[in-house]
């Protein structure tokens, strides 16, 4: 037997749960598909913190998009009352000429966004647990902080629910074929039809529409446990920090929230795919964040107490996809990753259900078009190009 429905969602990770959410508040006929039983480890949305800023130094077209964001998480807050988004401060150390200062102060003054502009001796002054090398310079903002990423997805799962959407958590989609108006789906469990599907498969998201321009890279998230006799590293005492050791050479950190201090390494991490994904973390990988914080942050180099891997889901431009498919345009797929999409989860899942059900949004979504030149410019390997396939329309 086939059920059939208005619309379905793929993927109830950060952006699907925040689209199923949405969708029901607004009365609509949803189902929702996850392979996994969400909030879960297996993809991008774990690691219990994400960071939320708004003096976006990686363009300053992200700032009215985060600036909504931070409104629909305070949002979901009052909605589901939980606490979700903790104020933390952001603090971003680099040269003066680097990308990290010169983007954020792009962002900030197009914006017209509070920020502090720090000497490195005003940094060593005001958080005593940074050790900055001499030629860097700081950038503090005040309202950034972080998300309880899982928190955030059962927040989201718990309001569709009692909003009516029909959730199926351990069934994944393993084929979809879209015809004359209908969309049919096979699942692990059953036959589906839909009206409109949005494939928001995070980092299985080729596994759906196999010739997009995304690759899976693996990272590590870290927790040290602070040097007896530190600074205090609470969020009321330590911001959320950014470090550009050199142009696009970033590593952070998130304050103690019970489990010692969160350190990565943004990028650099081995070209993966969702299944293939090595899970264990090596001692070598645990060492190479030891020597980055015995040089910049010695107070959190104590014991290591946990590591565990994530996935970004890059586009070569870095920038996120959100699109109809190239051939079917009652599909829509949004991979808004390349690690730095969950702050803005809530506000693209309006945006998503906007789409879904209108076919607009009053945001300008161009700069994440899957025509975009940027996507094609870089060069691929033995891969056949999406835009080489016709576009229906
Ligand atoms: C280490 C790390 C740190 C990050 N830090 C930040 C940060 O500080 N700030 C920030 O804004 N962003 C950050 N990001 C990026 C952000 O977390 C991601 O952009 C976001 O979580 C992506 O959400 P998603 O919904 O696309 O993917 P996911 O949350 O992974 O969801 C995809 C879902 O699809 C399901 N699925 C896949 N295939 C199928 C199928 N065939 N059938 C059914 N279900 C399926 C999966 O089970 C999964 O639940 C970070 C990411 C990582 C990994």
């Amino acid at each position: 037997m086939t059920n059939s429905c208005a619309l379905a969602i793929v993927g109830l990770g950060a952006m699907g749960s925040a689209t199923v959410a949405a969708l029901s508040r607004r009365g609509f006929d949803v189902i929702g598909f996850d392979r996994h039983r969400p909030p879960h480890d297996q993809g991008s949305s774990h690691g219990k913190t994400r960071i939320i800023r708004k003096a976006y130094w990686e363009h300053p077209l992200y700032v009215p998009l985060v600036q909504s964001a931070f409104d629909a998480w305070r949002e979901l807050e009052r909605r589901s009352s939980r606490e979700l988004l903790v104020q933390t401060g952001a603090l971003l150390i680099g040269r003066e000429e680097g990308l990290l200062s010169r983007g954020t102060r792009q962002s900030a003054v197009t914006h017209d966004l509070e920020f502090e502009d720090l000497s490195r001796d005003d940094i060593v002054k005001r958080f005593p647990h940074f050790r900055p090398s001499e030629d860097t310079v700081g950038l503090f903002e005040r309202e950034a902080g972080i998300l309880f990423p899982e928190d955030c997805i059962e927040a989201f799962l718990n309001e569709a629910a009692e909003h009516g959407a029909r959730l199926r958590f351990e069934e994944a989609i393993t084929e979809w074929k879209a015809e004359s108006g209908t969309v049919h789906l096979q699942t692990t469990a059953g036959s589906y039809s839909a009206e409109r599907l949005l494939i928001a498969a995070g980092p299985w998201t080729r596994h759906l529409v196999p010739n997009l321009p995304l690759e899976v890279e693996r990272q590590v998230m870290h927790w040290f446990e602070p040097k007896p006799e530190s600074p205090p590293s609470t969020a009321e005492h330590l911001p959320v920090f950014l470090f550009e050791e050199a142009d696009e050479q970033h590593w952070y950190g998130v304050p103690d929230f019970g489990d010692g201090v969160k350190v990565a390494i943004h990028h650099n991490g081995e070209p993966t795919t969702a299944d293939a994904l090595q899970r264990e973390v090596a001692p070598a990988e645990v060492e190479a964040v030891r020597a980055l914080l015995e040089q910049r942050m010695p107070m959190a180099n104590g014991r290591a107490l946990r590591a565990c891997v994530c996935m970004y889901t890059n586009t070569p431009d870095g920038h996120f996809l959100i699109d109809s498919h190239p051939l079917h345009d009652q599909v829509l797929i949004a991979s808004p990753c390349s690690g730095h999409g969950f702050k803005f989860a809530s506000i693209f899942g309006e945006i998503l259900a906007d789409l879904l059900t209108t076919g607009e949004t009053s945001f300008d979504l161009s700069p994440f078009r899957l025509s975009r030149d940027a996507l094609f410019t870089h060069e691929r390997t033995n891969e056949p190009e999406i835009n080489n396939m016709e576009r229906r329309t």
